[in-house]
């Protein structure tokens, strides 16, 4: 692979954008959460999203912020538009509407490969690791665009010391992984680029509850090391434990959005997979 070369500025890559305003209220009657205290501007803001699958409407205008440090965590059932939400900020699907603002600089419609340049790093649901390629060759992937030869080979070291079981296979074809270890080689190759936002898409998802355990406790560690995260999880309940702010979508629409313990009170966490709140439907 030819020598990949630090580029982290939107001003090299992209064109000038604006710089948006915070919102004080929501536009289109969904929930808006209140910024977390002393923080200054989102990291992430997304607003008003519309994004269809043809002519399927899966987000009926979406908003939400991350702020540097947090970890936001998105809750929803299935079909909720959880995935949707992420693919689109990362670049991956194309938004009808509504816009996406990351490090201050308004980058909707922007490919997956500019956002990745830019310091957004997106595990996907399923891993989509490649399988016929080494857990190096992944590795190798994931930073491809961020950071020059001579950092990554100091950035590897410290992803071995959180995933050891990847330097043992680092010369293993990644599709000869087990489940656990392919979520980690996700994980891992998001995080060798460095990024300044870090989305990550159920990735408990099919694994065994100690392995679920080893995933949390990762995403706490990445937390205490100040990592900014973005969450979608089906383990509700475990991801807003974790969780500085949350957010609850329904047929593609916010529902909640604020403190994790104050959605914990007015939404039954059983229940919401069954497609319930407290005290009213979530349908
Ligand atoms: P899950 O946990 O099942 O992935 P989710 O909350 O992530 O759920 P999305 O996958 O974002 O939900 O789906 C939102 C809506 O978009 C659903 O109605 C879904 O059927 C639809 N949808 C998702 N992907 C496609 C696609 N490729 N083509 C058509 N419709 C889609």
């Amino acid at each position: 692979m030819s020598e990949i070369h630090e580029d982290t500025s939107m001003a090299q890559t992209g064109e000038p954008s604006s710089v948006q305003p915070a919102p004080t209220a929501s536009t289109n009657g969904q929930p808006v959460a209140p910024p977390p205290p002393d923080s200054g501007q989102p990291i992430l803001r997304v607003s008003d999203l519309h994004v269809s699958y043809g002519s399927v409407q899966a987000l009926h205008g979406i908003s939400l912020e991350v702020y540097p440090g947090e970890l936001v965590s998105i809750c929803g059932v299935n079909g909720a538009g959880k995935s949707t939400t992420l693919r689109a900020i990362a670049g991956v699907l194309k938004p009808q509407s509504g816009t996406i603002h990351f490090k201050e600089k308004n980058v909707t419609g922007k490919k997956p490969e500019q956002m990745h340049k830019w310091g957004m790093a997106l595990v996907p649901e399923g891993r989509e690791i490649f399988p016929s390629l080494t857990v190096a060759e992944n590795l190798r992937i994931g930073a491809f665009g961020r950071y020059n030869a001579k950092r990554y080979a100091a950035d590897l070291e410290d992803i071995f010391a959180l995933f050891p079981i990847l330097k043992e296979r680092l010369s293993q074809a990644g599709g000869q992984l087990s489940g656990g270890e392919q979520q980690m080689l996700a994980i891992a190759r998001g995080l060798v680029s460095h990024p300044d936002l870090l989305m990550m898409d159920e990735p408990s998802l099919g694994l065994s509850p100690s392995l679920v355990d080893q995933i949390f406790e990762l995403i706490a560690t990445l937390k205490a090391r100040g990592i900014t995260i973005l969450l979608v999880e089906q383990n509700a309940e475990r991801a807003l434990q974790i969780a500085d702010r949350a957010y609850l979508l329904s047929t593609g629409t916010v529902k909640y959005a604020g403190p994790p313990q104050n959605m914990a009170e007015i939404v039954d966490i059983t229940a919401v997979y069954l497609g319930g709140l407290k005290g009213g439907g979530l349908r």
